[in-house]
């Protein structure tokens, strides 16, 4: 946020208009979306493409993004992969942990910029700088690694003053084999299959532990190009039969492909939930679960809003048009420099897929940083 040039804080809240090629037409003032009919002294035509409310990101960690893809896969479970990287990569893990916590946070945030979304679920212990100032929304949750991970499961179970009314996140059967296989039975005997549980993974999860997750109500956070990378294949079709809630994570670059559009894209080829789950599962379904916002783009909702120029399952990066969260632009066409200026949002310039991008600094810094300690971190910016 720019300030200064002598001028008191500005009191009135910044006001724009965004108009679509189709001729709909979205009103933002401060951090809210207004009626349509407000008058503006800014109007932005975007041009042709998709303005959609922000996609939530439902499992990430944020401060591993710049780490390369490590390991020697397929693995059995995930204990035997995080056991493997620290015997196998300790140089690799060394050098990434190198980069400073805040800068390595950024880069996260950067990374969900590129995939459209506007709020991701962090799952890792909170940091001060996720609470002001971050680029992009953070759902606070309790959460616990892993049954066979977690040191002080009771402890996250309670949460802290923050987090004690929100879901509880887990990593659950992540894995094939026998001991991934057996820890949704084991949930539901130490009662932690519950309606408030966000289940990521399950790779494991055979049609009984469908059934146990039925019951308890819980909701299934799916990951598809993590599980891919370290296990050859994601969950099971029969998991989703029976029309469990849905999110959809990106976990880290340490095991995934890329953003949140990647995931989207392997699930809608894996054709195991139809486009409109799928859609639900970065919007309504993640905001329910989450309680937040109904994402939508009438007055009253907050100004979190993404514009694609390819649709929600083909686009990438390159094709992520603007990233406008609590009413301020983050990421964008250079097309749209006068949109970051009015909003008082200083920008860096940033490649991404051969396109000339606009970020709020300090994000091209932070990528340029990012990339020289890990060009395999790169990749978000094909
Ligand atoms: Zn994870």
């Amino acid at each position: 946020m720019r300030r200064g040039n002598g001028r008191p804080a500005e009191r009135r809240a910044v006001t724009y208009a965004l108009r679509t090629a189709a001729g709909s037409r979205v009103v933002v003032r401060g951090d809210r979306l207004v009626s349509p009919r407000t008058p503006v002294d800014h109007v932005v035509a975007l041009g042709g493409g998709v303005l959609l409310p922000g996609l939530i990101n439902a499992h990430d960690h944020l401060q591993l993004n710049h780490y390369p893809r490590l390991g020697n896969p397929p693995y059995g479970n995930a204990y035997q992969w995080g056991r493997d990287i620290h015997r196998r990569h300790a140089t690799e893990i060394r050098r990434a942990g190198a980069l400073p916590r805040r800068d390595a946070l950024l880069f996260g945030a950067l990374k969900n910029l590129l995939g459209g979304a506007t709020t991701v679920v962090h799952h890792d212990p909170w940091h001060p700088m996720l609470d002001r100032a971050f680029p992009v929304r953070v759902a606070r949750v309790r959460v616990a690694h892993s049954l066979g991970f977690e040191r002080d499961l009771d402890g996250a179970l309670a949460g802290d003053r923050e987090s004690r009314a929100r879901p509880f996140s887990m990593h659950l059967a992540e894995g094939i084999d026998r001991v991934a296989g057996r820890e949704v039975s084991e949930c539901e005997r130490r009662g932690l299959l519950r309606r408030d549980l966000l289940a990521v993974h399950l790779v494991a999860a055979d049609a009984e532990d469908a059934r146990r997750l039925r019951r308890a109500g819980a909701a299934i956070v799916w990951c598809p190009t993590s599980n891919q990378f370290l296990f050859g294949r994601t969950a099971r079709q029969e998991l989703f039969a029976w029309g469990p809630d849905l999110l959809m994570g990106t976990d880290s670059l340490l095991t995934a492909t890329g953003t949140l559009l990647d995931e989207l894209r392997a699930a809608r080829q894996l054709g195991y939930v139809s486009p409109r789950r799928l859609r639900d599962a970065v919007s309504i379904t993640a905001a329910c679960r989450l309680g937040l916002p109904a994402p939508n783009l009438r007055s009253g909702s907050p100004a979190d809003l993404v514009f694609l120029r390819q649709p929600l399952f083909r686009a990438r990066p390159r094709d992520v048009a603007l990233v406008i969260v609590a009413g301020k632009p983050r990421l964008g066409d250079a097309q749209f420099r006068h949109l970051f200026a009015h909003c008082g949002v200083r920008t860096q310039r940033l490649q991404v897929g051969g396109m000339d991008k606009l970020v709020a600094a300090p994000l091209a810094t932070i990528a340029r940083r990012a990339v020289a300690l890990t060009p395999q971190a790169g990749r978000i910016l094909q």
